[in-house]
């Protein structure tokens, strides 16, 4: 079953058209990586499809539902997960306050949350803005999975983190994707993305103009749509 379905989708930032043409499918179970260059529209997809920024044109369905003109936390319950760019916890909230103040039930628990990021619960007592930029990442991404989403977005999954902790949250992703959770993923790190994407949707200049397999994105079309 398609659980996202986005045709046609248009945005703008006041008079200025940021998203003239995108297409994007999720569907149960699939891992989607949204890729392009820098200013390219990958952000306001993402703002778009959690209604942040309004789309004024095209659709957004989740599951069959529309999800044009529901506000963002509405989204969030119809089963968006959103770990956004630049990563936003309560600073001044333990982590644990954190994830709790997030919970919605379903099979996402603390004890699960805690099993897939041990960090967190080593630092279950500390303030959010004491965490280091990868242990907010986690934070980011346990918040999402407490609200138990059908949908896991994850802006800029690794951007700016250390080595080490990037690696942990490869493999947090790697996880997800075995436990069958639908993801769309945004990140630079190609090595690392290709391998646990089921399918790449590229967007150039607002629109989107390449899907396919990450076994099908050859060289060419790396350096047609991705090279700097
Ligand atoms: P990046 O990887 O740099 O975040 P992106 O692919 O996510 O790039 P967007 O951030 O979605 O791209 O930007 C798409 C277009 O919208 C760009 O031309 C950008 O300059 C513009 N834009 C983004 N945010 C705003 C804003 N708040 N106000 C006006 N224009 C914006």
């Amino acid at each position: 079953m398609m659980l996202l379905e986005v045709a046609s989708l248009k945005a703008f930032y006041g008079a200025s058209q940021a998203l003239f043409n995108v297409d994007l499918t999720v569907s149960e179970g699939e891992v989607v990586a949204l890729m392009g260059r820098n200013g390219m529209g990958k952000t306001t997809t993402i703002r778009a499809v959690c209604n942040l920024t309004p789309p004024r044109g095209g659709s957004v369905r989740l599951a069959g539902t529309d999800l044009r003109g529901r506000r963002p936390h509405h989204v969030a319950r119809l089963g968006i997960g959103l770990v956004p760019e630049g990563r936003r916890c309560f600073p001044n909230l333990t982590v644990e306050e954190n994830l709790v103040a997030a919970a919605r039930s379903g099979a996402w628990t603390l004890e699960r949350v805690n099993t897939l990021f041990p960090r967190l619960k080593e630092r279950r007592d500390q303030m959010a803005l004491s965490l280091s930029g990868g242990e907010q990442q986690m934070l980011a991404i346990g918040r999402a999975l407490m609200t138990n989403p059908r949908l896991l977005i994850l802006d800029e999954a690794t951007e700016g983190l250390a080595p080490v902790i990037r690696q942990d949250i490869w493999a947090a992703i790697r996880t997800l994707k075995q436990d069958g959770l639908s993801i769309l993923v945004v990140d630079k790190t190609l090595p690392e993305l290709l391998p646990v994407a089921d399918r790449c949707t590229i967007l150039e200049n607002g629109r989107s103009v390449w899907t396919g397999r990450p076994a099908e994105l050859d060289k060419t079309l790396q350096d047609r749509f991705l090279g700097i």
